[in-house]
Formats: C-alpha cells, sequence, structure tokens
C-alpha cells in the first residue's frame, strides 16, 4: 500500500484535471481547492485509570455553496489535517454528482480507538461534540459515520448536542440508530451504491454483474454490504480482506458467513477452507471486478500495472492515487469513482435528514428505491459527460458535472462583500 501520496494533493489534482475542460476563471477554482474553514483541536479525557490523555480531533467545512457542510467522521491513527481536507473536498463533488443540496464537510480524531473503552470512547465522542457544537447544526453543518464509527457515535453526538442546545434535532447528525432517528436503509447505503455503480458499468460496456468474480478489499460496512448484495445479484464473491489480511476461494464465498466469522474473531482470516491472501494479491487477483472498500492509496500507479481486473468500484474513499488512475485509464480498466459509487452512503444521510425534518419516517422500500433513482441517474450524467467532452475516464466526468454544479450555485449567489 502507497502512503507517500498526499489525498488533499489528490483531490487537488482531481479539480484542475475536471476545470481543464471548463469555462472557469482561476480565482473561482482555487476557491474550488481549498476548504472555507478547518477546526483543530485538542481533546483532554480522563481514562478509566484516572489519568489524563489529549487527542488531535479535526473538522473541515470545504465548501456550502450547494447547501450545508456534510460528512463523516473518523476514527483512526492515520488521521490528519490533510486527510480530513481532502475528505470533505471528496464530499463536495459527491454531494454535488449526485445532486443532492449540500455543501462538503468532513471529521476525525487521530487516535486507534480499539485501544480505549467504551466509556473512554463516549468520554473522547462528547468531548469532540462539545467542540463541534458551535460548528455544526441542522441547516449548518451535518456529521454521519466513518471508518470505525457508525450508529452508537453518532448516538452520543446528538445526545450530546441536544442537551446542550437544549434542544429537539434529530437531523443534526445522519447514520443514527432507528429508534433516534436514523432511516431505514442507510447502514446498507453504501454497499447498495457500490452495487448498483457495479451493475450500471457492466451494463454499459454491454457485460452483465450477473456471473462477474469479484474482490473486495476491506470487510467493513462498506465492503461487506457491498459484497452480500454483489452476492444478490448474481455476481460470485471470491477474495475478500480486512487489516488483517485476505481470503480466496474460486468457487465464491458466502459473504454473510464470513461476516459472521469475522464478528466472533476480529478477521476475515481463518474462514472455512478458504487460502489466505496478501493485501496485495487480491489486489492483482484475476478478478471481473475489484471493490477497493478499505482506505486512500490502496492502489498506487506501481500496482495499478498489476490490477488484472476489468472493472474497479471504488466503495472507499480516494482509493487509487493519480498515478493509479492515469495507468488503469492507459490500460482501459473502467474505473468508476468514488464520489458516485459510494455516494449511497451520503444520499441515504439526505434521505435520513429529510425525514428528521418532515418528523416523518419511509420504509425501506421507499429508501432504495429512491436510492437507485439517485445513482442511475447520476450515472447517466457521468456517461454524457463523458461522451460530450470525450474525456479520458469516469472520474474526469464525475468532477466535470460536480464542479460545474458548484460554480454555478456560487455563480448564482454573486460574489459578496
Ligand atoms: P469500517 O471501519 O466499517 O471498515 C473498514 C474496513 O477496512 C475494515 O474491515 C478494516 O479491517 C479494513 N482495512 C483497514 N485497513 C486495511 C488494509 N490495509 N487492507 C485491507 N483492509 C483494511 O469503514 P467503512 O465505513 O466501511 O469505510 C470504508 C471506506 O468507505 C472508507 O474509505 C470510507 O471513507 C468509505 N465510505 C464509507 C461510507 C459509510 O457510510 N460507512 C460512506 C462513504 C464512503
Amino acid at each position: 500500500m502507497s502512503d507517500e501520496t498526499n489525498p488533499f494533493e489528490s483531490l487537488q489534482e482531481q479539480i484542475d484535471d475536471a476545470a481543464a475542460h471548463l469555462d472557469v476563471d482561476d480565482g473561482v477554482i482555487e476557491r474550488l481547492k481549498n476548504p472555507e474553514r478547518v477546526l483543530e483541536t485538542n481533546l483532554t479525557v480522563e481514562l478509566d485509570d484516572g489519568s489524563l490523555e489529549t487527542v488531535r480531533a479535526y473538522r473541515s467545512q470545504f465548501n456550502g455553496d450547494r447547501g450545508p457542510y456534510k460528512g463523516g467522521i473518523r476514527y483512526h491513527p492515520g488521521v490528519t489535517r490533510d486527510e480530513v481536507k481532502a475528505l470533505s473536498g471528496w464530499m463536495v463533488y459527491k454531494c454535488a454528482t449526485v445532486d443532492i443540496p449540500y455543501g462538503g464537510g468532513k471529521g476525525g480524531i487521530s487516535i486507534d480507538p480499539t485501544q480505549y473503552s467504551e466509556a473512554e470512547l463516549e468520554r473522547i465522542t462528547r468531548a469532540f461534540a462539545t467542540e463541534l457544537r458551535p460548528l455544526i447544526g441542522e441547516d449548518r453543518d451535518i456529521p454521519a459515520p466513518d471508518v470505525n464509527t457508525g450508529q452508537r457515535e453518532m448516538n452520543w453526538i446528538k445526545d450530546t448536542y441536544e442537551t446542550l442546545e437544549n434542544t429537539t434535532a434529530p437531523g443534526v447528525i445522519t447514520g443514527k440508530a432507528i429508534d433516534s432517528g436514523g432511516s431505514a436503509g442507510r447502514v446498507e447505503a453504501t454497499g447498495r451504491s457500490t452495487m448498483l455503480a457495479a451493475r450500471e458499468v457492466f451494463d454499459w460496456i454491454g457485460e452483465q454483474v450477473e456471473g462477474a468474480s469479484v474482490a473486495v478489499q476491506g470487510y467493513g460496512n462498506a465492503g461487506w454490504i457491498a459484497a452480500d448484495l454483489l452476492d444478490d445479484v448474481g455476481a460470485t464473491v471470491v477474495a475478500v480482506s480486512d487489516s488483517g489480511g485476505g481470503i480466496h476461494d474460486p468457487r465464491g464465498l458466502d459473504p454473510v458467513d464470513v461476516k459472521e466469522h469475522k464478528n466472533e474473531t476480529g478477521s476475515v482470516v481463518g474462514y472455512g477452507d478458504a487460502e489466505e491472501l496478501t493485501n496485495e494479491e487480491l489486489l492483482t487477483l484475476d478478478v471481473d471486478l475489484l471493490v477497493p472498500a478499505a482506505l486512500e492509496n490502496a492502489i498506487d500507479a506501481e500496482l495499478a500495472e498489476a490490477v488484472q481486473a476489468e472493472v474497479v468500484v471504488e466503495a472507499a474513499n480516494g482509493p487509487l492515487t493519480p498515478g493509479a488512475d492515469d495507468v488503469l485509464a492507459e490500460r482501459d480498466v473502467w474505473v468508476v469513482p468514488d464520489i458516485l459509487a459510494n455516494a449511497g452512503g451520503v444520499t441515504v444521510s439526505y434521505f435520513e435528514w429529510v425525514q428528521n425534518r418532515q418528523r416523518f419516517s419511509w420504509t425501506e422500500e421507499r429508501v432504495n428505491e429512491e436510492l437507485e433513482r439517485v445513482i442511475t441517474d447520476a450515472f447517466d450524467g457521468l456517461v454524457d459527460a463523458y461522451e460530450t467532452h470525450d474525456l479520458r475516464n469516469l472520474r474526469t466526468a464525475a468532477y466535470v458535472v460536480a464542479v460545474q454544479r458548484v460554480i454555478d450555485a456560487a455563480e448564482q449567489a454573486g460574489t459578496w462583500p
């Protein structure tokens, strides 16, 4: 795995790449490449043994031209200011790609959550929510889950915010448990859009996802649900991995069984009689579809030369370095970019927020139907931009569509003061 590429520089390159196809002022592009504001703060919390520890936390509000800032909160030792800035920018262009009325934000705490008890994590989360209170709000900035956070953390943040504000504001955060104002279908949404994106791209290139062999890197929320739903539509998941390593069975793995094994043992490794393989071996396996669903920079230019999949659908944010993108474009490997493929998460977060504002719950069937419409319409929009502008890949197409939408909103608002 290459960790030398700065994800924020990758984001800026992606925007420049799109801007080359648009009629836009350099001054505007400079603004679209940088966050509006970044909170960097220290959280001092008491550990269970009575000692104090200080951890670093961030929230980047990248752009609010199309609506309130929106984006997840990540707990990982690799969280840095630049990573959070990049992730917040990707949120802006993701929301614009699927045309939902949000800007982009992202937050993170630089910790390894496995090193803390649940009570310690609750104190860290509530300390962060207290720092975030002046920045977030139902119409201002709406966090959500990301790597190593989920319903539990979202519920703590909602409760802290509502207690401090003395109000009821379920729309201040999404990805909540159903009883705390969450939406049906939110847990599955990122994996579902990954599956829908795979179906659309195979269809577009005149092939079928049914019967395709699939390798999935990362077996968390995005990866395991994508594997399960791809299996449901008739693909064969032959390899999966997590931070502990990978497993491979050319006859096909049962995604639900593998998940149960991971829940019991902490890793996919050791499942049944599947052979073990490294993450690098998984990424270069001879499969029809590769789904990177772990972290940024999983595939660099060198590894991209060895990728054998015909199609890559990015469930993770930023799994390909710009160098890898170039190599795969040259090698005619189809890549569905993260800002479309994993946009199901933020799309159903948007549906959750709409339901919170309406004080009315939708059925899971309605959520999934609306999600399918959003993803398939957005995919058609990418293909249209790709063909109209004769672009080098679908990522540039997505940025051309998304950057233009942000520019349009900014122009309509005007420059003030
Ligand atoms: P998660 O914490 O649920 O899962 C992450 C998985 O990646 C775990 O299985 C972990 O073991 C694995 N992993 C970590 N390092 C790895 C490595 N080096 N090799 C192989 N596997 C590794 O996180 P998630 O929510 O599934 O997020 C995964 C990616 O999807 C991230 O890039 C995230 O930003 C993106 N994403 C998530 C959502 C969402 O709704 N959860 C939405 C959009 C995008």
